[in-house]
């Protein structure tokens, strides 16, 4: 079994097919799923959807940082309260490439979400690009007794070690399958495996053996594939380790 801990499946892409997309993952061994909102419209489609198995997380990812006002957080704070699937606080976080939101902004939506994650007892989801240094040192400040879980992880080792002494998982997605990641896999091939969860962000970053295409779970087994050549062990153990990592990280 794997779990997928970082998807939009209520991103519109899935909006005609969503119950064959969950199928297929299904016949390819993902059984669990963190559907990621990542703005508001995105939070409410994620607050109205239950599925089995398919747990949440809701924030505002930095790009749509702007969206935060009081009576916002409010509305994902009273999600968070009446959801029991609610299992995570993201995505949230800081991205200085290319992103028109201004950095103290972007600042101020990442720690009212950190915390709200301390006070509802949450792990958090955070996409961290270009901006490692300054996600670092904020994390820090905030102990988080879950902890969380750097997204779609993309930083050399060091960065890598730092994130994982504090106590944060990395969160590996298709971008290792890549030929020009070979940072990335250094960084992965240095951190133990009982550090590592598994995820595609579909539907996008499809994995180099589906480039070009809408991502989803599915290919998950492709990223498996790949950690498993990295730390030179059977795909079965990618599986079975980073679904025990998953499984303790969010409470699923
Ligand atoms: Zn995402």
């Amino acid at each position: 079994m794997i779990i997928e801990t970082h998807v939009h499946l209520c991103d519109e892409k899935y909006d005609h097919d969503r119950d064959e997309v969950l199928k297929r993952a299904n016949a390819s061994g993902v059984m669990k799923f963190l559907n990621i909102g990542a703005e508001l419209k995105e939070v409410r489609k994620i607050a109205a959807m239950e599925i089995e198995n398919v747990y949440k997380a809701m924030g505002l990812h930095p790009h749509n940082a702007a969206e935060l006002t009081d009576g916002v957080y409010d509305e994902i704070k009273g999600y968070f309260k009446a959801q029991k699937k609610a299992v995570a606080v993201g995505e949230i976080g800081l991205d200085y490439y290319k992103n028109p939101v201004p950095k103290a902004l972007q600042e101020k939506v990442f720690r009212a979400f950190l915390g709200l994650a301390k006070e509802l007892d949450l792990p958090v989801a955070i996409h961290s690009r270009e901006a490692h240094d300054d996600v670092y040192n904020i994390i820090r400040e905030y102990v988080l007794n879950k902890r969380g879980v750097i997204h779609c992880f993309s930083g050399d080792a060091g960065i890598a070690g730092k994130f994982t002494d504090l106590g944060y998982m990395l969160g590996i997605g298709g971008v290792i399958t890549f030929p020009n990641a070979e940072t990335l896999r250094n960084a992965v091939a240095s951190v133990p495996l009982e550090c590592l969860v598994l995820e595609t962000d579909a539907p996008w970053l499809a994995p180099q053996q589906e480039r070009g295409k809408r991502n989803e779970p599915s290919y998950l087994r492709h990223i498996a594939q790949a950690v498993a050549r990295l730390k030179n062990v059977s795909v079965e153990q990618i599986e079975s380790v980073t679904t025990k990592n998953a499984e303790k990280l969010f409470n699923i």
